[in-house]
């Protein structure tokens, strides 16, 4: 939706120091400023920024990224949000939220979202906030006035009370209901923030109808989209469908799925203080256990788990708790979520998936054993260890080689794509035993460092099937090189250009962290050259390479080097390395059996030797 040149433009433009200093009280601290972290409690600072590279780390807490992302974490914005005010303040203006027209009616009035200062647009156009926030009001005035919409409430065990503190309210049936508050209902922002939808024939009709209206909110407590629980049968007496059970707002400027958790809002405080959060499917599953006492629960909302609802959660606490139905597709959900865990995995952090029983879903079984029975299931939660194991096992043999063989194949690019690197050593004892085969094959096969010397894993030479691994002790100074080459690259991303080719991950040989972070970060930069240190942030937030980018920009800011030793340092790095993968090639060649090695294999090899000789002579 915003393109990047806009993105980083914007970027270049605004002062994270003074962003964040809006907020925290920084003081300077050498190169960098630092304060007490305003993400998690603390008497001292270990909040850094970094004025240079425009960004802050948190060395407590783990927190980091840019200004945009400050803005999104400290106020809970929206990212579409966080872009808008900084622009605002630099005075870049968004050209793809300018509108042609004013709506007057819509701004007027309208106190809540208005006076928060978030519509920026508000010059160009309505408030998109302010419709979301009427529309609100109305569902929740029509609750009040209907009998069967309330009784379906209670008869769901909710009390005023908790439907008011997550704004629940009701749809009536008819086609063009919302006319009545909207005089400018037949105005594009009306669809554009999904309340309405237009038929083939042009004609305007309200998109939720005679249902139950679950507002949802941004973090910051705003109305960005509504899911609708039908309150009616899903088909009539003639038997004609009347829609979906559930129906959610679709993607507007407002509401972004992937992003967003229903519930969080109201939930954030009660996740701190119980010190985990449980992710549920539904939003009447949200609603229930908090009606229960169960007030640290999110819901999705009809799309799988993304790695942004992850680290959203783990930004409040350490432990996560999936719960999904136990039927087939909760399975499907669950494994989904665990996949989408496995990056964004740390050491401290825990990730357990409760499956209830078949007949229930969290909502049904809180209602009907209580908040006491539903925290015990917490409690016995099956570790994210054991249901990737449990799970891949489930469909194999483990009586027969092949079904074991079958399990090593199938866990190792999971346990690759672990992050958390105690947790992978444990997983790969694990995963020896029910293989049963000695943790040092495993390794040899799986290429995972699983012994002492494992740092990160294996990354570095040209893989070739005929060989096995290069020693550990090669590997450990690889793992190092690799690191220390992603610190030089995030600290200034046109040294893009002398680490092109250099990295060779692919798929089969997927390397270490670092070193498929190089391998990305040089791709992108090569293809837009003149990015800043903050936009790569920007740019990787979310993916697999966020936790390796935040790692190195975390020692820069360690180490506080200026930019003439980090270059030395880099260039050093750069020759070692070089230096590194010749040894190791040499090594892969000679381990080949003379009659098995092609002509070029032979010549490979001889201009190698040839290079390294000189080299050890001191000539170039
Ligand atoms: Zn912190």
């Amino acid at each position: 939706m915003i393109s990047d040149s806009f993105k980083q433009d914007l970027l270049n433009r605004v002062d994270v120091v003074d962003i964040v200093g809006r907020s925290v009280q920084l003081k300077k601290a050498g190169a960098n400023f630092s304060g007490l972290c305003p993400f998690h409690g603390e008497k001292t600072p270990s909040f850094t920024v970094s004025p240079s590279k425009q960004f802050y780390h948190c060395f407590g807490c783990g927190a980091h990224g840019n200004a945009i992302s400050f803005l999104m974490e400290y106020q809970g914005l929206g990212y579409v949000d966080a872009v808008r005010e900084l622009a605002q303040g630099v005075g870049l203006k968004m050209p793809e939220f300018q509108r042609e027209r004013s709506y007057p009616g819509a701004r007027a009035g309208e106190g809540a979202a208005g006076a928060s200062g978030v519509g920026a647009a508000a010059e160009e156009g309505p408030d998109l906030y302010a419709l979301m926030e009427r529309a609100m009001r109305y569902y929740r005035d029509q609750l009040k006035q209907s009998p069967r919409a309330i009784d379906y409430l209670k008869g769901r065990g909710l009390t005023g009370q908790i439907a008011a503190r997550f704004g629940i309210g009701y749809a009536p049936a008819g086609w063009q209901n919302l006319q009545a508050v909207f005089p400018e209902y037949s105005e594009a922002a009306i669809k554009e923030v999904g309340l309405v939808i237009d038929n083939e024939a042009g004609k305007r009709y309200d998109r939720f109808r005679d249902r139950i209206m679950f507002p949802i909110h941004s973090q910051r407590g705003m109305v960005i989209g509504f899911g609708g629980r039908i309150l009616g049968a899903e088909s009539n007496e003639e038997g004609k469908a009347t829609g979906p059970k559930y129906l959610n707002s679709p993607e507007t400027p407002l509401f972004e799925k992937g992003r967003e958790l229903y519930g969080f809002s109201q939930a954030r405080n009660p996740i701190r203080s119980a010190g985990r959060a449980v992710v549920v499917e539904g939003y009447m599953d949200v609603v229930a256990l908090a009606q229960a006492g169960v007030d640290y629960a999110v819901a999705t909302l009809g799309t799988a788990t993304s790695a942004v609802h992850v680290q959203k959660l783990f930004r409040q606490t350490d432990e996560v708790v999936f719960c999904f139905d136990g039927d087939r597709a909760g399975r499907k959900a669950a494994w989904h979520a665990l996949e989408v865990c496995l990056p964004v995995l740390a050491d401290n952090k825990t990730v357990r998936f409760l499956f209830l029983p078949a007949e229930h879903d969290p909502d049904s079984f809180v209602r009907e054993r209580g908040q006491e029975a539903f925290e015990h299931e917490l409690q016995r939660a099956t570790p994210l260890s054991a249901f990737l194991l449990d799970h891949l096992s489930s469909d194999l043999d483990l009586d027969t080689p092949e079904g074991r063989s079958r399990l090593v194949h199938e866990a190792k690019p999971l346990l690759t794509r672990i992050a958390a690197p105690a947790l992978q050593i444990q997983l790969g004892h694990q995963l020896a035993e029910l293989a049963q085969m000695a943790t040092q094959e495993l390794a040899r096969i799986t290429g995972l460092r699983l012994s002492a010397e494992r740092n990160f894993g294996r990354s570095f030479g040209r893989s070739d099937a005929r060989r096995g691994a290069p020693p550990p002790a090669r590997r450990g100074l690889e793992a190092k090189l690799e690191r220390r080459l992603l610190r030089g690259l995030v600290a200034q991303p046109d040294r893009a250009s002398a680490l092109a080719g250099l990295m060779n991950t692919n798929a089969q040989e997927p390397g270490s962290p670092a070193a498929r972070a190089i391998t990305a970060l040089t791709q992108q930069v090569l293809e837009q050259p003149g990015m800043s240190a903050s936009f790569l942030l920007d740019v990787f937030q979310g993916s697999e390479h966020e936790k390796p980018i935040a790692d190195a920009y975390a020692e820069l800011l360690e180490l506080r080097m200026d930019d003439a030793q980090l270059e030395a340092d880099f260039q050093a790095d750069l020759a070692a390395m070089r230096s590194a993968l010749k040894t190791a090639r040499i090594e892969q060649l000679k381990s080949i059996a003379s009659e098995a090695m092609s002509a070029e294999e032979k010549t490979e090899l001889v201009r190698l030797i040839s290079e390294q000789a000189q080299r050890r002579d001191g000539t170039p």
